[in-house]
């Protein structure tokens, strides 16, 4: 855990749009229901309010919570302020140094467009508001390699690292956070844990709804910036990466930078893009939009541990069912003992990360009867819904206690970035395929020498 001080205040920038509303004020309805809140909230935006409708704003926002509770949702609207202006206006930074009212460490959190991050950052130090501050940057973190490494140099030009926190909200989740836990907690996995027993791992992020009216924004990403570069890549680093010297945030990220250091750049060959039939005809997409809303891809880690042990990646929507699921699969056994067996389902290890989370292990067992024929039997450790923290939650709390361990660092999103930027700008072709499908045919090619792609519906029963 750090040592450096609490936050004092926290500043949402963007607090009108849709982040705020639908991620942020229930986070921090959460804080404060735990206790965990106990710091002044200033929003600014452009938005013509006062502060009486911003508390609305946010009241619409958290009424719908399971555990509601007026007098827990008064408490909080007695912490907002409003702050009203645009970030291109220094007279806004003047009134956020009114409003922060002496603060001297506050969290800047950046719920803003990526065009906007520079203006923000530069007016909070021109008003004397950065210094002995965090700011959180929501992402995007740039769009490529080369608008990264623009955005770190102008953070860093203001901020020193530590005290920049790249919010990558898929490591706030729990079931990201296990895959570590399971990992180093328990010593029966390290064994096979590696190129000898490893044969693919596989990880799915699918979706079984398109871009729910969101099209401008996707037009911007694609599903490789949107999920690909950030989310997945961190789940490949967690599987793949060696056990940190500690829990510390430094030794986290440096084991996690050894693998994305060590993760070949991907070639055009490694990479299949496709789009769903209808996307073209979503509001705000182009009418000849060449955006992906699904990618498959091969990474490989020339590491002593996983040489040659595909890392089978894929991410789509309009899929047949909405899963995120990791699957590592272990090679046949050495010898086929039993003749009249059919191979079936070799032993894998599973983890569901959602909707449902569990941790399966795949074995093969004997059907009852004179052959000695098996069928796959998953062993399943299903997790129990508590009363868990969002992922904001957890990770506004984080960095009001500058604790970085689940947030990016400069060399980590710069390394990801170089492994996907070979393949950036439609370097490779976009497939079309049909609404409730597994994505274009062509992804086939992708898994086909590991035994194809797993099907998480599958998993399921
Ligand atoms: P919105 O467009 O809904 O909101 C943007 C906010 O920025 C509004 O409050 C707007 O204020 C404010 N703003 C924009 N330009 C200016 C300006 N010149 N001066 C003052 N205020 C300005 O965006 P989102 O909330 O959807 O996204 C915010 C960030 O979070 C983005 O970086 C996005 O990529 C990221 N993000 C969003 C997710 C989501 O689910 N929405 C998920 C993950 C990340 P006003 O309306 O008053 O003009």
């Amino acid at each position: 855990m750090s040592e450096q001080p609490q936050s004092d205040a926290l500043v949402l920038f963007g607090v009108s749009g849709d982040l705020a509303f639908k991620k942020l004020f229930p986070a921090l309805y959460d804080m404060e229901r735990r206790g965990n809140l106990t710091v002044p909230v200033i929003g600014v935006a452009r938005a013509e309010w006062t502060v009486e409708d911003m508390r609305a704003r946010a009241r619409d926002a958290i009424r719908d919570e399971d555990d509601y509770v007026p007098e827990i949702a008064d408490r909080l609207l007695a912490r907002l302020a409003y702050v009203k202006g645009d970030y291109r206006d220094p007279e806004t930074f003047q009134s956020l140094a009114r409003a922060l009212n002496g603060a001297k460490n506050p969290l800047h959190y950046l719920a803003v467009p990526p065009s906007m991050f520079a203006a923000v950052v530069e007016g909070l130090e021109a008003a004397g508001c950065a210094s002995g501050a965090r700011v959180v940057v929501e992402k995007p973190f740039g769009r490529d390699l080369q608008s990264a490494q623009a955005l770190n140099r102008v953070l860093l030009n203001i901020f020193d690292e530590d005290s920049v926190f790249r919010i990558d909200h898929f490591l706030g989740k729990e079931p990201v956070q296990n895959i570590l836990y399971f990992r180093f907690a328990n010593s029966f996995l390290e064994p096979v844990w590696n190129r000898n027993y490893v044969k693919s791992v596989q990880i799915t992020m699918a979706e079984d709804f398109g871009v729910a009216g969101r099209g401008r924004f996707y037009e911007e990403v694609g599903a490789i910036r949107d999920v690909v570069q950030n989310h997945l890549l961190q789940v490949v680093a967690l599987l793949a990466m060696e056990c940190p010297i500690n829990e510390g945030a430094a030794a986290l990220r440096d084991e996690k930078a050894k693998i994305f250091h060590a993760t070949r750049p991907l070639s055009v060959g490694q990479l299949v893009r496709g789009q769903f039939r209808g996307y073209r005809g979503e509001p705000g997409v182009a009418p000849d939009s060449d955006v992906e809303t699904y990618a498959a891809l091969q990474l490989f880690i020339d590491s002593w541990r996983w040489q040659g042990v595909p890392f089978l990646v894929r991410a789509g929507k309009s899929l047949p069912v909405t899963a995120t699921e990791v699957q590592v699969n272990l090679h046949y056994p050495p010898q086929a003992l039993f003749a009249k067996d059919s191979p079936g389902r070799a032993n894998f290890l599973r983890f569901r990360l959602g909707p449902d989370v569990l941790v399966g292990l795949g074995t093969r067992s004997k059907k009852h009867g004179e052959d000695m024929v098996g069928q796959c039997i998953e062993l399943k450790a299903a997790h129990c819904a508590g009363d868990e923290m969002s992922a904001y939650e957890r990770l506004i709390g984080d960095a009001m206690q500058g604790d970085k361990a689940l947030f990016s660092r400069q060399d980590i999103s710069e390394a990801q970035w170089r492994i996907i930027e070979p393949v950036l700008g439609g370097a490779t072709p976009c497939h079309l395929y049909e609404p409730g499908s597994w994505g274009p045919a062509e992804a086939d090619a992708i898994a086909a020498e590991w035994g194809g792609w797993c099907d998480p519906a599958a998993g399921r029963s």
